[in-house]
């Protein structure tokens, strides 16, 4: 990152944080990529936080187009309309920061023949196509998207935020997922998907949910902020926060993960996460 403080230089303020000493290693933030799935109003909102912190990679997943119903959230313009959110994203992003890459992908996260390539996509989604992405951020709007993406965050050991915001606009969440450590999202699943409801038959004809752009730029704030904490290892992030606007009441709490969870990959990093403590334990202890 360019460390000359001038006016036309965007990182000199970013600089400014190490210099300051808030963030010493703010320029690893170029080293690291980070998946957002979903571009509606939190996801899109993310994405361009991440792109002016100077973020190296992002990889992006929407299977939507813009339509002039968006316009009450931030990001996308109307001229967009008719162009998939994953290409209108792409291209914004790109204009705001050319150096940061931009990699998005079309399609249906939930469709079982797009599985196998959104497996393959994360898998391998470090800046140098090597490992994996360092973080996933579940920004969808529905039960089915957000238990694909905890089934694959489990398959491959992927720390992600799982954040949603209340049909009525009012209240959002942010929770961090750490495969083992934390509760997965089928550890304590919302009651809706615990009995098994079909999600689409709940839909009221001819009433939509609600939408502030406020509540979503916050949820997407709080998103990106304990996601530049965990990568870059300052501040405490937080396992859960509640966020309700009418009283402006944020709640934080820990969810342990369940030991009878019935992902099977959730329960295998349970028991590794256990060794690992008991190890590193043992290592303290003196003889
Ligand atoms: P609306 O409230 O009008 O439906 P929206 O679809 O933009 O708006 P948001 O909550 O703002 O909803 O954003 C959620 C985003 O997640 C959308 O852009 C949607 O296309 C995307 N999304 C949801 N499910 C999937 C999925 N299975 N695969 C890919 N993208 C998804
Ligand atoms: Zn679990």
């Amino acid at each position: 990152m360019n460390e000359e403080i001038s006016a036309d230089n965007p990182y000199s303020r970013l600089v400014a944080l190490k210099k300051l000493g808030v963030v010493q290693n703010f320029d690893e933030i170029r080293k690291f990529s980070i998946a957002v799935v979903g571009l509606g109003g939190v996801g899109s909102v993310a994405a361009e936080m991440l792109v002016r912190c100077g973020i190296g990679k992002l990889v992006l997943f929407d299977y939507d187009t813009v339509e002039l119903a968006n316009m009450n959230r931030l990001f996308y313009k109307p001229e967009q309309r008719g162009k998939t959110k994953v290409q209108a994203a792409k291209e914004t992003l790109e204009a705001i920061n050319p150096d940061v890459v931009v990699d998005g992908y079309h399609f249906d996260i939930t469709s079982v023949r797009s599985y196998d390539k959104f497996v393959q996509v994360l898998k391998t989604g470090s800046t140098d196509e090597a490992s994996a992405v360092h973080l996933v951020l579940s920004c969808v709007d529905n039960y089915n998207a957000r238990s694909t993406i905890n089934m694959v965050c489990n398959e491959l050991r992927l720390t992600w935020f799982e954040s949603g915001v209340s049909e009525d606009a009012l209240n959002g969440h942010v929770q961090f997922i750490v495969p083992g450590v934390f509760a997965c999202y089928s550890c304590v699943p919302p009651l809706l998907v615990a009995s098994g409801v079909d999600e689409s038959t709940l839909k009221r004809e001819g009433v939509c949910a609600a939408s502030l752009p406020t509540t979503m730029g916050i949820i997407a704030g709080l998103l990106v902020q304990n996601s530049l904490k965990y990568l870059l290892g300052f501040g405490q992030v937080s396992n859960y926060i509640g966020y309700n606007a009418w009283t402006d009441y944020f709640s934080t709490m820990t969810v342990k993960p369940n030991d009878s969870c019935p992902d099977p990959n959730c329960l295998h990093w349970q028991r590794v996460y256990q060794m690992e403590q008991q190890n590193k334990q043992a290592l303290e202890e003196p003889d």
